[in-house]
This record gives C-alpha cells, structure tokens and sequence, in this order.
C-alpha cells in the first residue's frame, strides 16, 4: 500500500482506538460494511436504476442495488426507497427538488437551535434555491407544535420540515402531520411535510421512536450516523408519483454514476440493523447517554436531558469557558466532541455556549452505562481541574478504551 496513506491510516487508527469518540453524528461500521465499501463494486459504472441503465454488465450491481432497496424498505416499512445519495446533503438537494419549486418556502426549525446547513443556511445551496422561514424551540428549548401551527399559518409554506443535528428530544412526527393536514384543509393549500432523520435513523430502525416514514411525504437519512452503515444518503417515500420525481432528481438531475461500493455497504448495514442485535445496541445508545447526563446533572452542571443518542452540555453556565475551549480541553485528553450552539446561545456560531455529546459510537465499542457515568466524571474533570492534572485525565480516558473493541475488528 502507499506508505504515505497507509502510515496517516495507522495513526487515525490510533487515534480512533486509544479515543473515547463522543460526536453524535459518528458511529464505527462493521468489518463487513467498510469491506464492501473497498469491493470492486467500486469499478461498475451503472447510471440510472436497476433494469434501466446506461451501460452493459449492470445484471450484477442491479442485484446489489435491488437489495439495498428492498431491506431499506424493510427495515423502515416504507413503499419506495432511493439508496444513490453520496450523502445527506445530496438528500436533501434531490428531495427538496421532488417536493417543491425554486423561489418556494420552506419551514424549518432555527438553525442556532439544532438545523442543518442544508435547512435554509445562507451558505448552503438551500437557502440560495429556496425562501426559507423558521419556527423556534419554546422556552423549554422544546419543540412547541403551537407555535409551528402558528408559523405555518403565518408563512402559509410550500414544505415543512422536521429532523434536526442537534435535538435531544423526541419529535412527535404524528402530530406535524396533524398540523400540515389541519392547514391544508382550512386554507386550501398543499404544503408538504418532509423529515430529515439523519440522526435518529438508527432509533427509528430499532423501533424505539415515532417512524416518520408513516407520517412525511418524503423521508431522507444519512446511513452512516446511528445507522451504523457507510457514509451516504438515502430517500424515503409511500407515495409514487413522488417516488419517481426523486429518482430522477437523484439522477440524473443532481448525481451521475451510483457508489455501487457504497450501496453494497448500506444493503449489509441495513440488514444489520433489521435484527434483535441492533435493537439491543439502541437500548445502550439510549441507557449510556442518559447515565451521561444524568451524571453530569448530578454533579451539579447543566445538561439539556436527552431523549435519544445525545444531549447538549451547557459548558458556559457550567463552568465559565466557551464550547470551542471546551472541545479542544477535551482533544487534549481523548474525549472528542463538538461544540455546539444551545437554545438562547450568546455566543457566535465560532465560539458557542455548549457541547454535543453523543454515544452511538462509544456504545459500539462496548461502552456500558457504569462507564457512560465515569466518562461523565471524566468530562467533568477536564473541563474544571488545572493544565497540570490533563495527563492524569487523559491516562484515565486511556484505561476505559484499552478495555474496548479494536474498532477495526466489529463484527454485529
Ligand atoms: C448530518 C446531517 C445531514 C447531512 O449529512 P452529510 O452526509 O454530512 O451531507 C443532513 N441533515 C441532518 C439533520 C444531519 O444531521
């Protein structure tokens, strides 16, 4: 191999092995999932969709393709699914495209309270396409399904949208649908409702959340998040004209020739996490970022609590230092995580008031709650205790990872 990559491929190996990786939006896929991602499926040019391709010698990667399909729809009981997004950004691109016009508006949750780039951010293609206006969190820093009814009605929107980066709560996808048909009727428009669960995809597959896929008119996901899959999108739909508008607003609108690679890699993350496994896994993700917060709470700083695979760290009113310094305290001893804005943040996007914590990742490796609990102890040491005691953290960090999985040997 290439002595230069192969020697940088150790030294992440290192980093992510002798780590405690606590960013929400990151997860170790199995041995299988990064194999087939290095398959020669990486060769095949197959622009188009299974039985209708631009080139000769699909017949195999149209099996692979209709694989992927066919779990995807399965784990998510959804009638029509897309697996040709590179990402979730391209996602979102081809599903905004099959759902509303350029110069058509969008409802979406303020990006300082846990949006996406991709949700009407002025430096993102979206909010240069689309007109976007936003709905807050309430006072509690929850979603308020009074005050989205009032926005929609005030801004009368072409599309609402629900799914979020950084929201540590459940989102009752039952009730926005609820509100969109409630608004449909009395105005007689058609807004649309599509949710972004790039996130909680994981969550949803294990059942242990609302499935937005009986809710939304489209669903897009990454697959790479707590799916526990290769990095990439997909596009959810039960509706058939819909369906076919994606397709083609995935390719060959926005993309060209699949990652078939990748697409062999999402059929076998799929598949992993359609079993009682995977499920178990979730009831970790979810026990371990509880205790997490809870221990914090306990030693008296302020936490968001948490519904799903995070939970926010409020590091300024904790303990007077902003999210920046905070997260790069933490590097210093091997936690790595981002800072983040909180609801009513101070602080500019470049500094923030808060962390994102997250366990998907951690739990992958073995992380248990009576660990999750000592890593919040830990947290909380780096972020209060002199330059001098770091190391003394760090060896501590070291000890808790030496005892988990090599991530480049997971099997699930
Ligand atoms: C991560 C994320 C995305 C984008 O995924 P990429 O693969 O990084 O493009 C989109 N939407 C939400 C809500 C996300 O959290």
């Amino acid at each position: 191999m290439d002595k230069e990559i192969a020697r940088l491929e150790a030294l992440e190996l290192k980093r992510q092995n002798e780590g405690i990786e606590l960013i929400a939006s990151e997860n170790y896929p199995s041995v299988d999932v990064r194999a087939a991602q290095g398959s020669i499926f990486t060769a095949k040019y197959a622009e188009g969709y299974p039985g209708k391709r631009y080139y000769g010698g699909c017949e195999v990667v149209d099996q692979v393709e209709n694989l992927a399909i066919e779990r995807c729809k399965s784990l998510f009981h959804a009638a029509f699914a897309n697996v040709q997004p590179h990402s979730g950004s391209q996602a979102n691109f081809a599903a905004y495209r099959a759902l509303v016009k350029p110069g058509d508006k969008i409802l979406s949750l303020t990006l300082n309270d846990g949006g996406h780039l991709t949700h009407g951010s002025n430096v993102s293609f979206s909010a240069n396409t689309y007109s976007f206006a936003f709905y807050p969190l309430g006072d509690d820093g929850k979603l308020d399904y009074d005050i989205i009814r009032q926005r929609l009605f005030e801004e009368r929107p072409n599309l609402l949208l629900a799914g979020y980066s950084a929201y540590p709560f459940t989102i009752d996808f039952r009730r926005m649908r609820e509100l969109v048909d409630e608004y449909n009727a009395s105005t007689g428009e058609r807004c649309l409702f599509m949710v972004d669960m790039a996130h909680i995809a994981g969550q949803v597959a294990s059942g242990k959340c609302q499935n937005p896929c009986d809710y939304a008119d489209i669903v897009t996901s990454t697959t790479h998040k707590t799916l526990r899959g290769p990095r990439g999108g997909i596009i959810l739909t039960n509706d058939e004209a819909l369906a076919k508008k994606v397709n083609s607003a995935v390719f060959p609108f926005t993309q060209g020739g699949p990652l078939e690679h990748v697409i062999a890699a999402k059929a076998i993350a799929f598949a992993e996490a359609n079993t009682d496994g995977f499920r178990a896994y979730f009831d970790g993700v979810l026990a371990n970022t509880r205790a997490c917060n809870d221990e914090l709470a306990r030693l008296g700083r302020k936490v968001s609590g948490t519904e799903n695979h995070l939970f926010l760290l409020d590091v300024l009113s904790s303990y007077g230092i902003n999210g920046l310094e905070a997260q790069l305290r933490l590097e210093r001893v091997g936690i790595t995580t981002n800072k983040n804005m909180i609801h009513g943040d101070t602080l500019s996007p470049k500094y923030c008031s808060g962390l994102r914590i997250g366990f998907a990742a951690a739990t992958s490796r073995g992380c248990d709650a009576e660990q999750a609990r000592t890593i919040a102890r830990l947290i909380d040491k780096a972020l209060s205790c002199g330059e001098d005691e770091l190391d003394c953290v760090r060896l501590e960090v070291r000890a808790i990872t030496a005892g988990w999985k090599d991530i480049s040997k997971l099997v699930f």
